[in-house]
């Protein structure tokens, strides 16, 4: 077993605060490397590169990489079909395979992803990295509440935090009253596990009588699901925990991706591990930091499931300017703000559901709940573009009769498109346990 410790009192891995320049020229070197591992290694992408006649060397600055095509969920899972049952972008041999973690399938049948032994020591690093810029040291006792049954998240977790030096308990996401007795026997300082699961044992908790805020519990890391980075969900689960919640980011694909330090300012990315882009979902152009965009990573060390220009869905937010914590790495303030899917172009314009709906919700006299409709009111009929956005609002009752008007002007100011409102009474729209449908299309 590696013996590891970290490189100063307040970082992990020095990698955490090099120079941006020197990020830069790291990524460069490795993405070389990279690509001339999956040429000699992959199936897969050996034929790419050789369609494209691209060779390694031929990536000359981290622009050149832009030349060759992304990868989608679907190819992956097209390439399964095609060499089943491991695709043939796996990299490793068979005997180097140590680990394969199952996508969770609900849109089709499950996309393995492996990892080798080298994966594992580097994934348990990252996840240590993460921990320990959360505060987490080796005298905490860590409590794993993320689910461990095919799911990615608690084996990295537990090994992250084994690897940091806190005392791990593998607890997983059931047996709610049994996790809260042992957080308080043992005493237990650090967590994670989905928002959701949070949230649910903070409310047993408190039925039981025994509120978390009386636990030891002072760090939380939450995964998984949107969250921590919703600002109103985070405050209820630090004031419900009475502790700091951490936002983390990461996939099946790549773990990790963004985590939190302790200022709370955005993930930071692990920008040794993978190379971010972020693109206009339209035209798939480089957005500037500030700017919205889809989110593109490439493996910079993945030996047994390596990645190339992988097309996330997920619409970030970059700020690459230097933490208040000293850390270099690009942070994503506000998490996974969209998916590309969702994505609305109005007049050139980028918008996503969920900027509408943060107006919505500062709007007060509204429930919350609404539809934005795209009909022939809102669609040029020459080209079929949209030339607006029209929305249906729930008001509470009472509310003052140009609410619709007010609401209008907002949203235009905000989000520079044309917006119709129709104020609806509370109750009119139609509710949903699991995801409620926001965007109603009609011809
Ligand atoms: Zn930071």
């Amino acid at each position: 077993m590696t013996l590891v410790s970290p490189h100063s009192e307040r970082y992990w891995s020095e990698v955490e605060t090099w120079p941006r320049e020197r990020i830069r020229e790291h990524q460069l070197a490795r993405l070389r490397r990279q690509l001339e591992y999956v040429q000699a290694h992959s199936p897969f992408y050996r034929s790419r590169l050789a369609a494209l006649d691209f060779h390694p060397g031929d990536l000359r600055t981290l622009d050149d990489l832009r030349e060759l095509p992304m990868v989608s969920k679907a190819d992956y899972v097209a390439d399964l079909a095609a060499h089943p049952p491991w695709g043939s972008a796996l990299a490793a041999d068979h005997r180097d395979v140590r680990r394969v973690h199952f996508s969770s399938g609900t849109t089709g049948k499950p996309a393995p992803v492996c990892w080798s032994a080298a994966d594992l020591d580097r994934w348990a690093d990252l996840y240590a990295r993460t921990g320990y810029s959360q505060g987490v040291r080796d005298h905490d006792v860590y409590q794993c509440l993320f689910g461990y049954a095919w799911f990615v998240g608690g084996l990295g977790g537990t090994a992250g935090y084994q690897r940091l030096g806190a005392t791990v308990i593998p607890a997983g996401s059931s047996e709610t009253e049994r996790q809260i007795e042992t957080m308080f026997r043992y005493g237990t300082t650090a967590v994670s596990g989905t928002p959701s699961f949070m949230l649910h044992l903070a409310e047993t908790a408190e039925k039981l009588g025994t509120p978390l805020t009386g636990s030891a519990v002072r760090a939380i890391q939450v995964g998984g699901e949107p969250g921590a980075g919703v600002p109103a969900t985070r405050a209820h689960i630090e004031e419900r925990w009475g502790a700091k919640c951490y936002d983390g980011y990461g996939s099946l694909e790549f773990q990790p991706i963004a985590w939190e330090c302790e200022e709370q300012a955005g993930g930071h990315l692990m920008e040794d591990f993978a190379y971010a882009e972020v693109l206009d979902p339209e035209t798939h152009e480089p957005v500037p930091d500030g700017t919205a965009g889809a989110l593109v990573l490439t493996h910079l060390d993945k030996q047994a499931s390596p990645l190339v220009r992988w097309w996330t869905g997920d619409i970030v937010v970059r700020d690459s300017s230097r933490c208040a914590c000293g850390r270099t790495h690009a942070r994503l303030p506000g998490g996974v703000v969209g998916r590309a899917d969702d994505m609305l172009v109005v007049r050139g314009v980028n918008l996503f559901p969920s900027a509408v709906e943060q107006v919505i919700r500062r709007a007060e006299a509204t429930t919350g709940e609404y539809q934005i409709v795209l009909d022939r009111e809102v669609t040029d009929p020459a080209t079929g573009y949209l030339t607006g956005i029209k929305l249906r609002v729930e008001v509470a009752d009472g509310t003052a009769p140009d609410f619709a008007d007010r609401l209008a002007g907002e949203l235009r100011a905000e989000l520079t498109v044309r917006c119709l409102v129709e104020q609806l009474p509370r109750g009119t729209l139609p509710r949903s346990t699991h995801k409620t449908k926001r965007v109603v299309r009609v011809d």
